[in-house]
């Protein structure tokens, strides 16, 4: 805790160092404190899987992980090659371009996109080439989820505090999407700005089920195939039997609802993955991290069921009058496929796949009457600190929860106490506290990266303050 303090006070005299330099010197003091949880550790070992490393998959296809944000991929045709998922920046790409040039220089002929998230399409004009016709495939629909955010003003992605950890000091990064990038916000825009300018759009898009194409001599097949996004394709290559899967396969519980915010249908998803098994592949290409080199059938077999599985379970608890909370519990994943690692929460939840189901299908009332009856934040906060007999007694209570290892009810308390108290340092202490022990036990990366960046907004506050 002292060194935790000079550290304060030595950011206090800093007066000219932007907000984000603070956020990142706090917490990475925070941090040092702490102990890590065993969820953070399994996070840690599972983020491995995107260290950089190139794969041949099959005899013709070449997939570089971890130098993008995305898995990128070369087939090697006739007489020229195609791009499957450029990746996310055209300067980070263009090393990818480098690694594949040294595997052939045949031209690039054709760029398809698995679907229109931009850690997959952003980096598209590192492949382009001055004077050179390249052909670039998508759904007739790409980029709709994105549209759909932004059409409603709605920033794509944040919610108050960041879901991929963008904002975390490096050693509290855990990331499943390339390398980890330290970024002051201006920096951030900077990059984005870069991608705007030299953005590259689909100039051929799709809108039946499947098209059948040759390039560079190459036979495949794109198809429909909604998921992750409305607008997902896979690619099929029958030859190789190697099907590049975007991100409706990557090594997680299938990120059904985002924290930033998305409507995903799973029943879709699942229906998509059928279409995958019935192909037969030998390898599968996932969207991000390792390929699937072998048992892949298994592994899309095991992904469907288990998706089916907590779908039909969640539908027979509402059947049964349980609200979301109870079904959380009551849908949990049997042993079979709670067991295997590549269905484990840590990028998409089981949890807020349950809860995204029953909003999708009955909306936000779960069938408590009490909801209907529901105050502002603000009065519930008053109830609570008058059932408890005063702020601060509330301020007490929150503090003995703390102490007696129950972060969630101090995380509770300090939360109604701040929302009485704006500026009360303490309150903000015991809530970014709370929300750090939290997030050390908690095993899905955006709930972590969530709670983690809220605190350490909280902690710049209090910096700020003092
Ligand atoms: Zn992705």
């Amino acid at each position: 805790m002292l060194r935790l303090r000079m550290e304060l006070r030595r950011l206090r005299s800093w007066r000219m160092a932007v907000l984000w330099g603070l956020l990142v010197n706090v917490q990475a003091a925070v941090a040092a404190d702490k102990a890590v949880g065993d969820a953070t550790e399994q996070l840690r070992g599972w983020s491995k899987l995107v260290e950089q490393r190139l794969f041949q998959v099959g005899g013709r296809v070449h997939t570089a992980v971890g130098y993008t944000l995305s898995a990128n991929s070369m087939i090697v045709g006739e007489d020229g090659l195609i791009i499957i998922d450029p990746g996310h920046a055209p300067a980070l790409s263009a090393k990818v371009r480098t690694e594949f040039e040294r595997i052939s220089d045949k031209p690039v002929v054709a760029i398809i996109f698995t679907h229109g998230h931009g850690d997959h399409f952003g980096g598209a004009a590192a492949f382009l080439d001055e004077g050179r016709d390249v052909s670039i495939w998508a759904r007739q629909n790409f980029g709709a989820e994105m549209r759909a955010n932004s059409q409603a003003g709605l920033t794509p992605w944040r919610r108050p505090a960041e879901t991929q950890g963008g904002d975390l000091p490096p050693e509290q990064q855990i990331r499943f999407n390339g390398p980890v990038q330290v970024m002051t916000p201006q920096q951030r825009a900077a990059m984005m700005a870069q991608g705007a300018r030299r953005m590259v759009r689909p100039t051929h898009r799709f809108a039946e089920q499947q098209v059948e194409l040759t390039i560079a001599g190459v036979s495949l097949k794109l198809v429909a195939a909604p998921g992750e996004t409305s607008d997902q394709l896979y690619v099929w290559l029958p030859e190789d039997r190697v099907l590049f899967a975007g991100d409706n396969v990557f090594h997680t519980w299938p990120n059904v609802y985002p924290l930033r915010g998305a409507s995903r249908s799973l029943r879709d998803w699942a229906d998509s993955l059928d279409k995958m098994i019935q192909e037969e592949p030998r390898f599968v290409v996932a969207g991000h991290g390792n390929p699937l080199l072998e048992n892949a059938v298994e592994q899309l077999t095991n992904r469907r069921d288990a998706m089916r599985w907590i779908y039909d379970r969640t539908l027979e608890g509402m059947q049964r009058m349980m609200t979301p909370d109870d079904l959380v519990e009551y849908a949990q994943l049997p042993e079979r496929f709670a067991s295997l690692d590549y269905l484990q929460p840590y990028y998409g939840s089981w949890e807020g796949t349950i809860r995204q189901i029953y909003v999708q299908l009955v909306g936000w009332f779960d069938g408590n009457p009490l909801n209907l009856h529901r105050e502002t934040s603000l009065q519930q906060a008053q109830r609570m600190a008058r059932l408890l007999g005063g702020e601060e007694a509330l301020a007490a209570k929150a503090q003995e929860a703390a102490q007696a290892g129950d972060p969630l009810g101090a995380a509770q308390l300090a939360q109604h106490l701040l929302r009485l108290q704006p500026q009360r340092m303490e309150a903000k202490r015991m809530l970014a506290d709370a929300l750090e022990a939290l997030a050390q036990d908690t095993l899905n990366m955006p709930m972590r990266n969530y709670s983690l960046s809220y605190a350490l907004q909280l902690r710049a506050q209090i910096v700020q303050q003092e």
